[in-house]
């Protein structure tokens, strides 16, 4: 595996950065997670927006244009000959001292690995995902906002980690309101009496490009959708339920907390969307090699 870190290309075994880099250090940068599909990076300039608003948003300026950086995920999928997979892009805060200020942070640090992805079992795509309520609530956006898709992710560990301690997959995460917020690395959808809703991102969500696919693909298959702040109450009496994430794509929830969604059983609806989703994938995106 080529990993490209600061515009060169590293075996695995030589891919390393500093102990005082500040993203080690602290979690202090930001990241995307992309897709590719069929010989294309999907929603690649979804996704390289999506970063540079997170870096705005914590004062971190990245170091290329967005066609530069574009093109290095290409490059670094194709030196990897991967035509489908994972690409993970990091940037962080660069190598500083210890002491919390990036002032002497002078180099943002630019990660591309290109790699395989494990996804969830095929059996929770035909069957659903049984999820719960995670104890711990999302970051208050006030203090740290999940709009931005910062490398500080131990919230969400921590919400996975109590998901998996209870023998579920995901977990959906509420706010400090006790709304509903989005999961720990997934949004998430319900449709009740035909109209499709997910909480809005002030909820205390990531604004994912899956979630946002979703909505595009509301009025192919004909389903009015809506934002909504959500409780945990029209998670239950929803008819159908799923979630949406670059890794998960779109996978169905049949349980929530113990309660069954609908009759218990993957939605009709969320098979469209499933199928419309993966259609998508194959033709969207920058062509990485050309054949
Ligand atoms: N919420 C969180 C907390 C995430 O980390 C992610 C990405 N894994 C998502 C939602 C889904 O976003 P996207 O569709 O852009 O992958």
């Amino acid at each position: 595996m080529k990993i490209f870190i600061d515009g060169e290309f590293y075996p695995e075994a030589e891919a390393k950065i500093s102990v005082f880099d500040h993203g080690l250090l602290y979690g202090d940068g930001v990241f995307e997670g992309i897709r590719a599909y069929n010989n294309r990076v999907f929603k690649l300039s979804e996704h390289i927006d999506r970063l540079y608003d997170s870096a705005k948003a914590i004062l971190l300026e990245i170091p290329y244009t967005k066609e530069e950086l574009s093109e290095a995920v290409v490059e670094t999928c194709r030196q990897n000959g991967m035509k489908n997979g994972y690409v993970r892009l990091v940037i962080t805060r660069g190598p500083g001292y210890l002491g919390l200020s990036p002032d002497r942070c002078k180099k943002p640090t630019v990660i591309i690995i290109a790699a395989l992805l494990e996804l969830y079992p095929k059996e929770f795509y035909e069957n659903g995902l049984a999820v719960i309520t995670a104890p711990t609530t999302r970051t208050n956006p006030a203090a740290l906002n999940p709009a931005i898709k910062s490398l500080n992710y131990l919230n969400n560990i921590m919400a996975k980690v109590e998901g998996s301690l209870a023998g579920v997959h995901e977990v959906i995460m509420l706010n400090s309101e006790g709304l509903v917020a989005e999961c720990s690395g997934d949004n998430i959808f319900v449709i009740k009496n035909g109209v499709m809703r997910t909480p809005p991102i002030y909820m205390g969500a990531l604004g994912g490009i899956t979630r946002q696919t979703i909505v595009d693909l509301a009025d192919q298959i004909g389903v009015p959708f809506q934002e909504q702040p959500m409780t945990r109450y029209d998670l239950f009496v929803s008819d159908e339920m799923f979630l949406t994430g670059t890794g998960a794509e779109v996978i169905p929830v049949v349980k929530v907390d113990g309660r069954s969604i609908g009759d218990g059983s993957v939605g009709e609806k969320t098979k469209q969307f499933m199928t419309a989703y993966s259609e998508l994938t194959q033709t969207d995106g920058p062509v990485i090699l050309s054949e």
